[in-house]
């Protein structure tokens, strides 16, 4: 078994849904004591969101390289970042090591690809809605099209991610809201919605909805699972 890296704490909210989803994987494989090898850094998200909200992303490249490096001589043979925001800088982290990425976008988009979605609404933080390196990978490498909500909507779900989800906090009001974007996304043409963003799984089910949700922690944990069991 391969020893999986990951990057998380972003928020940790959503790392411990990626080592819970990474151990069960391997756990339904191999059966019995069977866990994932990991190693895990897990930064000050504070320290992170407040270079975000500044606009200032080469300084987070540079917490995050530093980091991969850390994992990487710790012994991982690859790395998640545990975030779709941070993928923003996944080109600068990729570089600076030499291990490979699995990239988040691209495991859920070849999912997207393998059930036949054709177009697919996005739910993430403004960052991931509204840049193109995480909707652009996804339209230009899997010619999928991507929906994404209106403004005041793409609002209520980004101060949801920040202020409610990585605190811990599940709101059924917020619970509500976000249904009520995903129906519209649906009226709009999505055959689907990805959830974004790696803590709206806190907040949003499949059990609460018809649309087909796809969720980027729980099938970034699944590609990895795969790649640490792969020959
Ligand atoms: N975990 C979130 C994501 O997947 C948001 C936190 C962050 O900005 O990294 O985008």
């Amino acid at each position: 078994m391969k020893t999986i890296g990951l990057l998380g704490g972003m928020s940790w909210e959503s790392t411990v849904s990626y080592y819970r989803a990474l151990n069960e994987g391997v756990k339904a494989a191999l059966g019995g004591l069977h866990s994932a090898k990991l190693c895990l850094y897990s930064v000050d998200f504070a320290e992170i969101e407040r270079l975000q909200h500044a606009g200032d992303w080469a300084a987070t490249a540079e917490i995050l390289s530093h980091a991969a490096r850390r994992v990487e001589a710790g012994g991982a043979d690859f790395l998640l970042i545990g975030t779709n925001t941070m993928h923003k800088v996944a080109p600068q982290i990729a570089e600076a090591i030499s291990i490979p990425l699995l990239h988040i976008a691209d495991a859920t988009a070849q999912r997207l690809a393998n059930d036949g979605i054709r177009r697919v609404g996005l739910l993430g933080t403004r960052f991931t809605m509204e840049q193109d390196f995480y909707k652009g990978r996804i339209a230009e490498d899997f010619g999928i099209e991507v929906l994404v909500p209106h403004a005041e909507q793409r609002d209520l779900v980004h101060e949801v991610i920040y202020t409610e989800l990585c605190l811990g906090e599940v709101k059924e009001v917020s619970r509500q809201r976000y249904l009520e974007i995903i129906q519209s996304l649906r009226e709009r043409g999505a055959e689907a919605v990805i959830l974004g963003c790696t803590e709206i799984a806190l907040l949003v089910e499949q059990r609460h909805t018809e649309v087909p949700l796809y969720d980027t922690t729980a099938i970034h944990a699944e590609e990895a699972v795969r790649w640490a069991l792969e020959e």
